[in-house]
């Protein structure tokens, strides 16, 4: 039998790389693991996690102005962009350091260097320029912003990862896209005071979500003064005088800004990456190719996460590792289940959502029943702000499942992860109804839906 160095080598350090390292080192494998930048990946270091404090940070001039309602006088408030940057900075430092800590407790062997491959069972790192083999080796490298290379000037721009850390709080941003990240950025900048536009090539923003939510949110953003503009393109950015960046768009004219940030997707971190000496194939878009046990078409090469892109979110990555581990080392043939991920985008107000759209359901089966309540949440009733909340369950009429539940509204994102719980499970609508309220919450309203708003029949609304 062949020995190696390592029993699993892992390329990359973010939720799926050291989940997948971790657990096996902690099962007793020799492992090692490779990562070029900082441990936690995109999630941790420039994703979700500062993005969820930057949220945070963004809602307090909302809080500050609903305070009044309630009683409160609160005097002159300022924001300094410096103070939150070096807070998010020393958080995610902390957070690195547990990845790092969890990944030496269990014994594997850590290395700051990019790794690449350079045969079927080796990889080369970088800064040591040597060459490491092992039996397995788990590529999660994960992806970066798309860098839009067909748009003139495209260099101007910045993406999600430079926009946690600018030295300077623009005045004014303009953010192309209508997915995650484009519409959870342009939230977060309005409610630091950026003026901010969000220009969308599609009809409505949010194309995979349902067209309730799109809509509701839709309204919602632009009455607090985020301008949307929609059916339209970026066609060149160029610098002015000033250091300004002038953006020409095909529709709405030229608009002058101090920033503009790209969020048009992401591409997986594929190049240079000695894929092709090893024998593992890309897609089109350059993802790895994987079958349901997340193999590569290279013996021994496995690759989970946004590299691979499934499904682009932290917990999926996190969710492939583990059925890795149990694959190859519990004995255990798991493949992911990608059935029903319950989802949230943290815009102002919030989405919280989980299987099918109206749309989706509507096109897969001939009978549903749709329930919707938009109402004003108990809070904005003193604090006077016009938010409304809108709650969808979409029922299939012929056996009561629930096969979609959507939210938009204050915390949807927690109820999304309960009604996640649920709609694996294969809850009814029967449940639902002989579920007890919470009282006074707003999610008592997903179990006091007792008729249906409307139904559709064949595709068309009744
Ligand atoms: P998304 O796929 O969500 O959105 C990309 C957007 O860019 C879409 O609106 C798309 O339009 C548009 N687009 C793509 N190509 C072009 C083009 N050539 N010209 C004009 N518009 C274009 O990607 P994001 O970058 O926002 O986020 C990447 C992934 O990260 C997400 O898919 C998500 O899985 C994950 N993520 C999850 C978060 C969460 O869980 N809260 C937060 C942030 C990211 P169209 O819709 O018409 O295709």
């Amino acid at each position: 039998m062949a020995s190696y160095d390592y029993d699993l080598f892992v390329i990359g350090g973010g939720s799926g790389g050291v989940r997948a390292g971790r657990v096996a080192a902690s099962l007793g494998k020799k492992v090692g693991i490779a990562e070029e930048y900082r441990y936690g990946g995109t999630c941790v270091i420039r994703g979700c996690v500062p993005k969820k404090l930057y949220v945070y940070a963004s809602q307090f001039s909302e809080t500050f102005e609903d305070a009044k309602g309630f009683g409160w006088e609160v005097g002159e408030s300022r924001f300094n962009w410096k103070a939150l940057v070096a807070a998010k900075e020393k958080e995610i430092t902390r957070l690195e350091g547990l990845y790092r800590k969890g990944l030496d407790n269990a014994g594997a062997a850590i290395f700051n260097t990019r790794a690449e491959l350079v045969g079927p069972n080796s990889v080369r790192l970088l800064n040591e320029d040597r060459v490491v083999t092992a039996e397995r080796i788990v590529i999660a490298v994960g992806g970066h912003p798309s860098p839009h290379p067909a748009l003139p000037g495209n260099e101007f721009c910045i993406s999600s990862n430079e926009a946690f850390d600018l030295a300077e709080l623009p005045k004014s941003i303009l953010i192309a896209g209508g997915g995650y990240i484009a519409v959870e950025f342009a939230n977060i900048f309005h409610g630091l005071g950026v003026e901010t536009t969000l220009i969308y090539r599609g009809k409505e923003i949010l194309s995979r979500f349902d067209h309730d939510l799109r809509h509701g949110l839709h309204k919602e953003m632009e009455a607090k003064g985020i301008k949307i503009l929609c059916e339209d393109v970026l066609q060149s950015i160029t610098v002015d005088g000033e250091g300004r960046r002038v953006a020409e768009t095909k529709n709405h004219g030229v608009l002058t800004v101090d920033q503009v940030m790209l969020a048009l997707g992401r591409v997986p971190n594929t190049g240079a990456l000695g894929l092709e000496k090893a024998g593992v194939t890309v897609d089109e878009q350059g993802a790895i190719v994987v079958d349901a046990f997340s193999r590569t078409s290279a013996p021994g090469i496995y690759a989970l996460g946004d590299v691979t892109n499934r499904v682009q979110l932290t917990p999926v990555a996190i969710h492939e590792a583990m059925c890795f581990i149990e694959t190859e080392y519990r004995n255990n043939p798991t493949s992911p289940d990608h059935d029903l991920i319950a989802t949230a985008v943290f815009s102002q107000p919030e989405i919280g959502t989980v299987g099918l759209t109206e749309e989706d359901a509507a096109r897969k089966f001939e009978d549903l029943e749709i329930y919707r309540a938009e109402f004003r949440p108990m809070k904005a009733t003193l604090s006077g702000r016009s938010e409304k909340m809108i709650m969808k369950l979409i029922v299939n009429a012929v056996d009561r499942k629930v096969l979609g539940a959507h939210i938009l509204g204050h915390d949807a994102g927690e109820m999304a992860q309960l009604l996640g719980v649920s709609l694996k499970g294969g809850v009814t609508k029967d449940v639902f109804d002989r579920t007890m309220a919470v009282h006074p919450t707003a999610a008592e309203e997903l179990v006091t839906m007792y008729s249906p708003t409307y139904r559709i029949k064949n595709g068309e609304r009744q």
